[in-house]
């Protein structure tokens, strides 16, 4: 074996995750599904992401261009792919697993400016590869690891991501190492046959990067049958057994179950010299049956303004709302479907005829600037005043208190600076500490803060009922936002009626709020969506789920 460029001090074994053909086929869910796998047998596993593009995090990128930022404990805005692994694995990240070549260079930059490299030629390789090694260890290390699984960013064959991938070829030969290649076996419409070419020559592209994948995970609309899967491992030098199924399913939860039908984290184990220890995914099984078939189904609204990708629709900017959801309606043994509502598309003269009859609730979710706020405010003018159940999340519990104020408190106009700098009432204004602030990235009020919840309010019971309230009434959820209630309009709004049921322990922010003669009306400066996976969902989004059906 190669000399160590950095220690492994807990004899980390690394499972390297890289994608084939076209990217957004589930590399994510496959490296969660592992993760699922690996911790339901014991062992102590982390995920790390490597993302090859220049930003320094996913903070500044619109969610319409790269879907969710994903926010973690200690406040990293990373990729939304860390959502997928939080939900499967139900462990948190730290800022530092989403690795981007941003973050890379501008360390060994710092390096070379202060000298550390004594009179050498700084260069791709072995400086930049050393410092990507450098990374995952210190992170393997720091969280005890006995598995790592490393997800590479974008498609094999991108200029962008070589140097990582040069980077874990040379890792392979300091450490034990599993190769997964995920990629795309296509069924052309008209042809109606499985096509194994794409996957042949990415297979080819990466062994001219001189990496030689153990596994191939086969992404398509069905299982492969034992042809393609010859050719597969004929062209691309893998075992048979190895070629692994990774068909369409109903639900992403569904997959370390397939996975486990072919005993892939037992051929995995082999190839890491690690021995199988007992597996418990019942309480997984379990969940993931009701998703698949629940009891009762219901229909619920999302109004948000990042739907649209040149023509065509996406979700995915508000991926761990939908997933939140999903996993409150499992307590109910409910299947929640949504309707996604556009609000830049929302008239803002909504009245009852122009609302989707069958929605029970309605959630509004966070979000920047100016468009599409007037569709929001409409609707939680509609349901405020219909006794809908509504659930506000960060922006919108702001436009939730701008609608009060405007309609309950008789402030004409009032507004959020954000949205109206000279606003007559600004009645949500930016954060004192963010006043000053210029710079872009990383400067919000980030991560995980406390509250103290007031006793007796639905929030409060609904957090002490999960056992999340420590004994001093507080709870954490993570924030991501510039703007809060503006202290002048406190008494004001809660003399009109506005419960305050959270606010920061220095009493200065308000973080929770609801109405009380009111179905469910609750909303919170946080992100409580952040924090919800399959096997334990959030006190907010099951409150909602509950009030939607009664
Ligand atoms: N734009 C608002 C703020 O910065 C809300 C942010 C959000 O919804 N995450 O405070």
């Amino acid at each position: 074996m190669q000399k160590k460029t950095t220690k492994n001090k807990h004899n980390t074994k690394y499972i390297i995750i890289t994608g084939g053909v076209i990217s957004g086929i589930g590399k994510g869910i496959v490296t969660a599904s592992l993760g699922r796998i690996m911790k339901s047998m014991n062992f102590n596993t982390t995920a790390i992401k490597i993302d090859p593009y220049i930003n320094i995090d996913a903070g500044t990128l619109r969610p319409t261009e790269h879907g969710e930022v994903f926010v973690t404990e200690d406040g990293g805005e990373i990729d939304q792919d860390f959502g997928h692994y939080e939900r499967f694995l139900c462990d948190n990240s730290l800022k530092e697993h989403n690795i981007t070549t941003g973050k890379v260079y501008r360390r060994v930059i710092t390096k070379e400016r202060n000298g550390d490299f004594i009179g050498k030629t700084v260069q791709v390789i072995p400086h930049i590869t050393d410092e990507i090694k450098k990374q995952i260890k210190e992170i393997s290390n720091k969280k005890n690891s006995q598995i790592t699984l490393i997800e590479i960013g974008g498609i094999v064959g991108d200029y962008e991501n070589i140097i990582f991938l040069e980077a874990m070829r040379q890792l392979s030969r300091e450490e034990d190492i599993v190769f997964i290649h995920v990629s795309y076996v296509p069924v052309p419409e008209k042809l109606g046959e499985p096509k194994t070419k794409p996957t042949q020559q990415s297979v080819r592209l990466l062994m001219e990067i001189g990496i030689q994948p153990d596994f191939i995970v086969c992404r398509s609309v069905k299982k492969l049958d034992c042809i393609r899967k010859q050719k597969i491992s004929l062209f691309c030098n893998v075992l048979e057994e190895n070629i692994i199924d990774d068909p369409d399913l109903e639900t992403i939860y569904e997959l370390p179950l397939i996975f486990e039908e072919q005993e892939f984290s037992k051929k995995i184990l082999n190839k890491l010299k690690l021995n199988e220890t007992v597996k418990d995914l019942n309480d997984w099984k379990n969940k993931v049956k009701i998703l698949k078939k629940a009891n009762k189904e219901i229909k619920i609204g999302i109004v948000g303004k990042y739907l649209n990708t040149g023509n065509s629709e996406l979700k995915d900017s508000y991926i761990s709302v939908a997933e939140a959801i999903k996993h409150a309606g499992i307590p109910f043994n409910t299947k929640i479907n949504i309707k996604w509502i556009d609000s830049n598309k929302l008239s803002t003269s909504i009245h009852n005829s122009h609302f989707p009859k069958k929605l029970l609730g309605i959630i509004v979710p966070g979000g920047f600037g100016t468009t599409g706020i007037d569709g929001k405010i409409k609707t939680i003018e509609y349901c405020r005043k219909n006794n809908i159940p509504f659930l506000g999340i960060c922006l919108g519990l702001q436009l939730s208190v701008i609608e009060f104020a405007r309609n309950v408190c008789n402030l004409r106009n009032a507004n959020s600076t954000e949205i109206n700098k000279n606003t007559e009432y600004p009645v949500i204004d930016i954060l004192s500490e963010q006043k000053n602030i210029k710079e872009k990235g990383g400067t919000m009020r980030l991560g995980s803060n406390p509250a103290l919840l007031k006793s007796g309010t639905k929030i409060y019971e609904l957090y002490k009922k999960f056992g999340l309230l420590n004994t001093d009434n507080i709870v954490y959820e993570r924030h991501r936002h510039r703007y809060e209630i503006n202290s002048k309009y406190h008494d004001i709004l809660q003399n009109k009626g506005l419960t305050f049921s959270g606010i920061s322990p220095n009493k200065k922010l308000i973080e929770f709020i609801e109405i009380t003669d009111h179905k469910f009306f609750v909303a919170t400066q946080a992100h409580p969506e952040f924090k919800s996976n399959l096997l334990q969902p959030t006190p907010l989004f099951y409150g909602f789920v509950e009030s939607c059906l009664n």
